[in-house]
């Protein structure tokens, strides 16, 4: 028998929190995590200094390991939420404070005092929630549209924006005069409750939240209701484009039953996967003209169609219709609907070869179905410029665009978007009233 080297070790405890912190709210979660990697943890004391006094927030004191101990027997870590001990106390208030951590090990070393550490972290208490100020006056939203708010935050202000129901649409900077003015270009989900709730919101860096209404008024929309009827042929054809699977070694309740399934999870996919690209927006509007409909073309299915499919007289299933279909000729010469960033140029499942280009702020355009792509992954692209020619790729019956617009991944309604007048009056106007305004109060 021998004794164990470590018990001789010089590493001194360690210590962790679970982000970086320079201020703390009166919820905030806050976890530190006290590690001794050595002989194990002895004694950690946390206190929570203020301006006047010093509160106590953990005092503990571990038993030893035997001098023989197997490593599962001592305790080499331990984790405290700070920020749930910290609310027990009711006697803080607002102002600068600081933690204390000091943490003991096992070790023999130190005059078999063990390795210690102490470590101070600086922060300030807010309890303050952001102020938050609603410039642009009466707003206006259609179900499945789109609308744009103007405000001022205050400088501590972390994240804003504003809340639909269970869908947050971040506020940007319009580079104005005024550093602290913020817009947020919304959206109402055509398929949301008719009276959910839209709030303004801000956030500062100690996580305390303002809530404000603003003046708004929301008008339902009906939206067509249309029976699609698909035959064998059609499910022979798309299977196999869709799935691996040999549709000739399918029975026939069985290609219904592929068809359902790439109907519903695979949209589903698909459409996560464009949320999860709108999140690299560029920060910037990256467009001055309306978006345009493909020249040419001829509209043959309209935004959020609720589709009901059948399949010799039974209804098999039911979606809704996220865009809008446009026909012209076969492998007809795509254009970008505006000025933009291609984010994304291959295949994506249900719409086939596709092409996402971002215009700033959240919004992209979705180009389906294409035969062929012209266009690369982070090229730039001009209102006009030909990206692809038109197709049937994916779950597509015959040659086609289909021409989507999603803000922060929710389907929008195009035609608002298309519509000169509207983006005058609901987006540039609001913005250089406030600039206006800057001019006449400077
Ligand atoms: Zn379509």
């Amino acid at each position: 028998m021998f004794l164990t080297f470590d018990r001789w070790e010089g590493q001194s405890p360690s210590l962790k929190f679970d982000r970086n912190f320079t201020s703390l709210g009166r919820q905030s979660n806050l976890i530190a995590t006290v590690t001794d990697e050595g002989a194990g943890l002895k004694q950690v004391v946390i206190d929570l200094k203020l301006r006047n006094k010093t509160i106590n927030l953990v005092n503990k004191q571990y038993s030893s390991p035997p001098i023989f101990y197997k490593t599962t027997e001592k305790n080499s870590s331990e984790s405290f939420d700070l920020g749930k001990i910290t609310n027990t106390f009711n006697q803080i208030r607002e102002g600068p404070a600081s933690i204390i951590v000091s943490a003991k090990d096992f070790s023999f070393r130190g005059l078999f005092g063990g390795n210690k550490i102490v470590i101070k972290k600086d922060f300030t208490f807010d309890f303050s929630p952001p102020k938050l100020e609603v410039l642009s006056g009466q707003h206006y939203i259609r179900q499945g549209g789109s609308e744009c708010i103007l405000y001022r935050v205050e400088k501590d202000t972390h994240v804003s924006g504003v809340k639909v129901g269970p869908h947050f649409f971040p506020g940007y900077s319009p580079q104005l005069s005024d550093k602290q003015i913020r817009f947020s270009i919304f959206a109402y989900h055509y398929d949301l409750p008719l009276n959910s709730k839209m709030t303004l919101v801000a956030r500062d860096k100690a996580g305390n939240e303002s809530r404000t209404m603003f003046r708004i008024k929301f008008f339902p929309k009906k939206f067509r209701h249309r029976r699609i009827h698909l035959d064998k042929q059609f499910l022979k054809k798309i299977i196999p484009k869709l799935t691996n699977k040999n549709p000739e070694l399918l029975e026939e309740k069985d290609l219904i039953k592929e068809f359902v399934q790439v109907n519903n999870e695979l949209r589903d996919l698909n459409h996560q996967t464009i949320k999860k690209i709108s999140k690299r927006s560029s920060e910037r509007i990256l467009w001055t003209e309306p978006f345009s409909q493909l020249s040419q073309s001829k509209v043959e299915s309209f935004f959020a169609d609720h589709r009901t499919y059948f399949y010799k007289g039974v209804r098999i299933d039911h979606q809704d219709h996220v865009g809008f279909d446009l026909a012209s000729v076969k492998h007809y010469p795509i254009e970008a609907s505006n000025n933009g960033i291609i984010r994304y140029a291959t295949n994506l499942g249900i719409y086939g070869k596709t092409v996402l280009i971002d215009h700033g702020c959240g919004l992209f355009s979705l180009y389906g179905h294409l035969s062929s792509i012209s266009v690369e992954q982070d090229q730039e692209v001009n209102k006009g410029d030909i990206i692809g020619l038109s197709g049937s790729t994916g779950l597509a019956a015959g040659d086609h665009l289909h021409f989507g617009l999603f803000l922060q991944g929710i389907p929008v309604n195009p035609v608002e978007w298309w519509d000169r007048q509207w983006i005058q009056e609901h987006l540039w106007e609001r913005i250089n009233a406030i600039e206006k305004i800057n001019r006449v109060g400077s």
